[in-house]
């Protein structure tokens, strides 16, 4: 039988796992956290609670991870519901629900308002990207909008998910494909967005994907991580050396839903090695640069020439509701997170004891000096703010609080960025690449990491088919 490595359980490495094991091969996957999930992982937010270490719904474009969840019998847990979004600026929260709201943004003149209507929904009509990916998003909003549109609506939008160092890099094809899975997740240009949401838990879907792989006799090894990846000559297999691991995930949180618990013994002892036929990665190009062995001087240029940021999340568990918004873009640099995401403005709070559980968050540069700043520092530095958003707000208020953090969650896509995207075939025989940095130019998310290990899955079958026969 033939024996694969998947390196990571997060959506992607799962996903690969999934449909190895789905076509007879023998599965080993090595996770270095102590759960599953990656950045769609869970911590106990409140008593055997699971929440999100980082905010996550899906669209109705999501096709892949719906049938996904359909197949793991949890569709009746997945949820659709009308979003509730608004930007605060100039010291007030204005409603984005629908287009017609539009209409109501006063911080922009009747024209303006008009104009970005109409650009919009001209963006939404394109369906050949290709045009607007030599172009960064900065110089095509401003010509094609005009600056004032630009200054008052797109930067602060940019500079949210990109942060100052990197929003000017960013090309329009991203914009192209934000904007158009917002158009698919409304029935109707006038339409609601829907957002869905696993009322158990994005965790609890991984979870279940973990038992499906078991039970078809895959090995999940968490804890594990791999320092090493070597392609031997000989028979071309491929060897993994890992190591048992203390937890890496930052996390200052004591209870994961981890389904084993790991006894630490010498370090001799934690390291492993093993052979395999083919290896798939699903890491951060970085870290697949760290741990190939041998690796070509050009292809680790490639792999490191990816950006990411890091997201920050301060989780606030509150007795009252913040605000009626679920996504909240803070337009106000003067504040110091750039979305207010009240999950329970989502998922009901009956889901979660009555509270009200809101995120705070940045998407941040390896330099930027937020990642510095701990958990209290960010309480410090965030809740005088609050009051902007509700003037009722006070700490008292705060019942429980988290700090999340999580690395290599935002690639950055520059101009003409389709021609640096790296092939899932590495120029390591039998070693394969799959992560977020090969997902565009739609935004990273969940289902486009389960189609990629499916993908990358197919790929590898159909190789190796050909080497056998
Ligand atoms: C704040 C935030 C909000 C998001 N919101 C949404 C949303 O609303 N909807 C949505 O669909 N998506 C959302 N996403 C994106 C989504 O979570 C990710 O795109 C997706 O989970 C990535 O899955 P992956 O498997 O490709 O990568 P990852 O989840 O990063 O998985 C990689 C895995 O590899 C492991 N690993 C790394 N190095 C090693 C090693 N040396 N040895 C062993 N294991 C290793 C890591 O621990 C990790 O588990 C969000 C992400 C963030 C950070």
């Amino acid at each position: 039988m033939v024996r694969i490595a998947v390196i990571g359980a997060g959506a992607a490495g799962l996903s690969a796992a999934h449909h190895l094991l789905q076509n007879g091969c023998e599965v080993k996957i090595y996770e270095r956290s102590s759960f599953v999930g990656g950045q769609a992982s869970t911590f106990e937010v409140l008593k055997d609670i699971p929440l999100e270490r980082g905010y996550h719904h899906l669209f109705i474009s999501d096709t892949d991870i719906i049938e996904l969840i359909d197949h793991l019998g949890l569709s009746s847990q997945l949820k659709w519901i009308p979003s509730k979004v608004g930007t605060f600026t100039r010291g007030k929260t204005f409603k984005f629900t629908t287009a017609l709201d539009l209409l109501k943004f006063s911080p922009l003149n009747l024209i303006d308002r008009l104009r970005l209507g109409f650009l919009s929904l001209y963006l939404s009509k394109i369906s050949d990207w290709h045009n607007l990916e030599s172009s960064t998003a900065v110089n095509w909003l401003k010509n094609f909008g005009g600056q004032n549109i630009y200054d008052v609506f797109w930067e602060p939008m940019l500079q949210g998910k990109f942060g100052k160092n990197y929003f000017s890099q960013v090309n329009m094809a991203w914009i192209w494909g934000k904007i158009n899975t917002r158009f698919a997740s409304r029935k109707g240009f006038l339409a609601k967005e829907l957002l869905g949401y696993p009322l158990c838990s994005f965790g609890t879907v991984f979870d279940e994907l973990v038992r499906s792989i078991k039970k078809k006799g895959g090995i999940v090894e968490l804890s594990r991580e791999v320092t090493k990846i070597i392609s031997l000559d000989q028979d071309q297999k491929v060897k993994i050396i890992s190591e048992l691991k203390a937890d890496t995930w930052q996390s200052p949180t004591k209870h994961d839903f981890s389904p084993e618990t790991i006894e630490f013994e010498s370090k001799e002892k934690n390291i492993h090695t093993d052979e395999f036929d083919a290896v798939i990665v699903t890491t951060p190009s970085y870290v697949f640069s760290n741990i190939i062995d041998n690796i070509p001087q050009d292809y680790q240029t490639s792999l490191l020439s990816q950006n990411y940021l890091s997201a920050i999340l301060l989780i606030l568990v509150l007795k009252s509701p913040l605000s009626e918004y679920y996504w909240l873009n803070i337009a106000d640099r003067k504040i110091p997170f750039v979305g207010v995401i009240e999950h329970t403005n989502l998922a009901d709070p009956s889901n979660y004891n009555d509270k009200h559980i809101v995120y705070l968050s940045n998407y941040v540069s390896k330099d930027d000096p937020l990642l510095k700043k701990n958990h209290k520092d960010l309480l410090d530095l965030y809740l005088p703010h609050l009051k902007k958003i509700n003037k009722d707000f006070s700490k008292d208020w705060i019942e429980e609080s988290f700090y999340q953090r999580v690395d290599a969650a935002q690639p950055i896509v520059g101009i003409n960025y389709s021609s640096q995207i790296l092939s899932h075939e590495t120029p390591f025989p039998n070693i394969y690449l799959a992560n977020t940095t090969q997902i565009y130019p739609e935004d990273r998310g969940t289902n486009y990491s389960i189609k990629i290990g499916k993908k990358v899955a197919k790929l590898l079958l159909t190789n190796i088919n050909k080497t056998l026969y």
